[in-house]
């Protein structure tokens, strides 16, 4: 089979191919897989049992049922939940937006390939457009949404050790230079895969510098403020003309309904619906009729704050807990300081072995977790910092969590220095 560029890039080996093949290779394996790799969000009992009440409502209301399967939306999404997100966060945050600075995606993975390619690649005029990821590592699913190749550029976090066992990335603001070819600034808040969550401070920082350079700052939300609001400290949803945000309803617990929602200004929201309509026609209505009700009455903010957070903060402190128990003293490990999201982000400094081979040896002890490696893309210069970590997913089970923590400790004892 002859495969266009588009076709070679798009079937090449990379990250987040090996990510979904071993999400698949848990379903299908007949052996038991301790799952810390991958994006799943947790099974909250009190969120699912709000997700099936409403799933039943739908069903034995034909009018609603009809709305929800049976007609193609808008291209750019459900009137009636971009009406309903457009007056919360206008009442909640006093955002001043309409339904037209809403528009939805099958997913946020798709709304970000959209946005991505929309400021990024061939400009036409012989030359190219690149995105700017400011704070390294960043989320593997962006590495090859870039259609045309090398259009990310990013930039080293610089690093704080914060605790005995604890480090964090921090935006190197003082050396961020931004090259001339750049056309849009994106990071991820909270952060995969750290869970760092970068303060209002720094979003408006960076929204300031995006906004003197007439480029947009692309603000990935898919774990922050209103909802899911899995951020373990303050932090205020943030949003402005100069700012493109996306949200996700994957880790409120709907991830099969891939709905993706972002909120820009006007023209940004178009031109998305438009790339909907040549790529997807419109998207799915599931995941908007079902949170709909919870979003006019506001009550999606409920979920968020009091069964969401405290499930993954409670999570993310017990996990901890048991990585100082279970490692042993003498592996020199630190911990990224969780702020949020549903990772933890572990640095072994004095790894012998890359973190792919780490990964290669936990895989074969049926422990599935992600290398490094991948998320340290588009830098100038390699880091071998890059090498060194690995994330793990804490929303499993607890007893699997934990039986992969302990694996982890035993291979990372033999190879630590
Ligand atoms: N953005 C970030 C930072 C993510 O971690 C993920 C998924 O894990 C996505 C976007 C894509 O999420 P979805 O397409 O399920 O909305």
């Amino acid at each position: 089979m002859q495969l266009s560029k588009f076709g070679m890039k798009f079937t090449q080996k990379s990250g987040i191919l090996e990510l979904m093949e071993d999400l698949g290779s848990v379903l299908t394996s007949d052996q038991k897989i301790y799952m810390l790799g991958g994006g799943n969000p947790a099974q909250i009992p009190a969120v699912n049992a709000l997700w099936k009440t409403r799933m039943q409502e739908i069903v034995e209301d034909p009018a609603d049922l009809a709305n929800t399967l049976s007609m193609y939306d808008s291209a750019q999404g459900n009137f009636k939940f971009m009406t309903a997100l457009a007056n919360l966060l206008n009442r909640e945050y006093h955002w001043d937006i309409t339904p037209d600075n809403i528009g939805l995606t099958n997913g946020s993975q798709n709304g970000m390939f959209v946005l991505f390619n929309l400021f990024g690649g061939n400009d036409g005029k012989g030359g190219k457009k690149r995105i700017m990821l400011p704070l390294c590592p960043e989320y593997v699913g962006y590495a090859d949404q870039l259609v045309e190749q090398n259009c990310f550029v990013t930039r080293r976090a610089r690093i704080e050790e914060t605790g005995s066992h604890e480090f964090k990335y921090f935006v190197d603001f003082a050396n961020l230079d931004i090259p001339e070819d750049v056309n849009g600034l994106c990071v991820s808040r909270p952060t995969n895969p750290t869970g760092n969550v970068l303060t209002d401070d720094e979003v408006l920082h960076l929204s300031n510098i995006a906004a003197k350079r007439g480029i947009p700052l692309l603000l990935d939300n898919a774990y922050g403020a209103p909802f899911p609001h899995i951020i373990f400290q303050d932090a205020r949803p943030i949003w402005n003309e100069n700012i493109v945000l996306s949200m996700s309803l994957s880790k409120i617990g709907l991830p099969s309904t891939r709905t993706g929602i972002v909120i820009a200004k006007k023209e940004i929201i178009a031109a998305l619906a438009a790339a909907n309509s040549i790529i997807s026609l419109a998207n799915g209505t599931l995941g908007q009729n079902i949170v709909r009700p919870f979003v006019e009455s506001g009550q999606i903010l409920e979920i968020s704050q009091q069964l969401v957070r405290p499930f993954y903060e409670k999570r993310s402190k017990d996990t901890i807990a048991y990585i100082k128990e279970t490692f042993d003293s003498g592996i020199d490990y630190r911990i990224h300081k969780s702020e949020g999201a549903i990772f933890l982000w572990l640095w072994f400094k004095n790894l012998k072995i890359s973190s792919r081979e780490l990964y290669k040896r936990l895989k074969a002890r049926n422990v599935l977790v992600l290398p490094s490696e991948y998320f340290f893309f588009g830098l100038d210069e390699p880091w071998d910092h890059a090498q060194e970590c690995i994330r793990i997913n804490y929303s499993g089970s607890t007893e699997d969590v934990r039986r992969g923590i302990e694996i982890i400790a035993e291979e990372a004892a033999r190879e630590v220095a």
